[in-house]
């Protein structure tokens, strides 16, 4: 038995690796390094497989989110409602083109923004919501549309983290995350469940005037070349990156199929266990398990528990250590410790475990073993 690893991407490269060597020597051979045939071919293809209109690739994750910001139109001063708890990206993009972050509270069983707090949250000067589906799992897209449509808000889904789950809408109506909202957002970065050799993004939408403008923005503003009608940026999906993700598309139903088998695993192991708590899984979404993420009982201490758990050989992550209103860098929004107090425990809370798409049933067990033995000792 080899190292554990939280992500095992070289495995899955080796499963793999007739096909993607071939598509990479293929653009290598063709020179067309910069919006290639394949770049087309893998925006197509996600259309299809997302059953969305336009895709947009960009340059990664953090772009997509700030090409849709500037797509939207929001100016300076505008409000944006977004979950307390989330990684960093969703936030920044936010406070970079001027606009206000409004932090919302999640709700403590699926992690995701809590509709409750969301409508408490909105006054005259909101503009926008940006759900992100976190871990995998999809938010409450159904009740967030309709807070949008009463208040007059756009929706960019952050889907970075749950590209192929499905939220299923109350009149039965299913749809791919990312494709609900105005605009979905993603990330092809290595270890997300499609990721490629770098970084890589993308923009969905289903709207023709909002998908001319994304690709505006995203190529320095101009349709035609040399021609510049709005600022834009330069964020470009390369072709090599593109040829890989054409590759790994057609898996990407089986990846989260994969993930899904050793999140079953987790929980059947972990289940009635009093001092954690398995992951929530809605009703309305299905799973597709970017992380495993457990909520640690108040009495164990996470940090020493985590670095028990690496010493008996099992790596485990913590996403994420602290809420964004308590960031250094988001202070001058003046929140304080205690304003997100859900947010704010399950940074101290959480914990993720060793999930992807080649994990080996041998492994898996000697890390359920070692869990819980390790857990019954920091306890005892
Ligand atoms: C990864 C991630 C991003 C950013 O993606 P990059 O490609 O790294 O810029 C944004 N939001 C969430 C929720 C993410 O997990």
């Amino acid at each position: 038995m080899g190292k554990i690893q939280m992500v095992d991407l070289k495995s899955q490269y080796l499963r793999l690796k007739p096909e993607i060597d071939k598509a990479i020597e293929d653009v290598i051979m063709s020179t067309a390094f910069i919006n290639g045939q394949p770049v087309k071919d893998f925006a197509r293809n996600l259309e299809e497989y997302l059953d969305c209109k336009y895709v947009i690739p960009c340059g990664n994750g953090t772009d997509a989110l700030q090409i849709a910001m500037m797509a939207l139109g929001f100016a300076p001063g505008d409000e944006i409602l977004v979950p307390a708890f989330t990684y960093v990206a969703t936030v920044e993009v936010i406070a970079l083109l001027g606009l206000k972050p409004v932090f919302v509270e999640v709700d403590p069983n699926t992690f995701n923004i809590d509709t409750k707090d969301l409508k408490k949250k909105i006054t005259p000067k909101s503009a926008g919501i940006v759900p992100v589906h976190l871990y995998g799992q999809c938010a409450d897209m159904e009740p967030i549309m309709q807070i949008a449509a009463e208040n007059d808000l756009r929706v960019i889904e952050d889907t970075a983290q749950a590209l192929g789950a499905e939220y299923t809408f109350s009149d039965g109506t299913v749809k791919k995350a990312g494709t609900i909202g105005d605009i979905g957002t993603t990330s092809f970065f290595p270890s997300k469940n499609l990721g490629c050799f770098g970084d890589g993004g993308a923009i969905m939408t289903n709207h023709s005037e909002l998908a001319d403008l994304l690709k505006m923005i995203a190529n320095h503003g101009q349709k035609v070349k040399y021609h510049h009608d709005t600022i834009g940026v330069n964020s470009r999906l390369d072709s090599i990156q593109a040829a890989v993700l054409d590759v790994k598309l057609k898996e990407l139903d089986d990846f989260a199929r994969s993930r899904r088998q050793v999140a079953d695993n987790y929980d059947k192991a972990f289940q009635g266990n009093k001092l954690i708590s398995i992951p929530h899984r809605s009703e309305n979404s299905t799973h597709v398990f970017h992380q495993y993420t457990l909520i640690l009982d108040k009495s164990i201490n996470r940090d020493k528990f985590k670095e028990e758990l690496h010493k008996n050989g099992v790596p485990s992550m913590v996403y994420y250590p602290l809420p964004i209103h308590l960031q250094k860098a988001y202070e001058n929004y003046g929140f304080n410790k205690g304003d997100f107090p859900v947010s704010e425990e399950l940074c101290d809370r959480v914990i993720s475990l060793p999930i992807h798409t080649e994990m080996k049933e041998e492994d898996q067990t000697f890390i359920i073993k070692t869990f819980l033995t390790t857990l019954t000792d920091h306890v005892r």
